[in-house]
């Protein structure tokens, strides 16, 4: 599905990718978007999730 969301203010998009596990992700079926100094990150499932906000910095430039 290409449906592209345009109804609300996203913050920047970066990737649609996993910064902890490098998987491409459909951001419509991400575990969850965490937003980490304006910037948006797909995270795919709850242990990235918990990897990425243990230590953001590791996973961010
Ligand atoms: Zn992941």
């Amino acid at each position: 599905m290409m449906n592209k969301d345009h109804t609300k203010a996203t913050p920047r998009k970066r990737d649609d990718r996993d910064p902890v596990c490098g998987k491409h992700i459909n951001r419509n079926k991400a575990h969850i978007t965490v937003v980490y100094e304006g910037d948006e990150y797909l995270l795919c499932c709850p242990l990235c999730q918990a990897e990425f906000e243990r230590d953001p910095g590791r996973y961010v430039r």
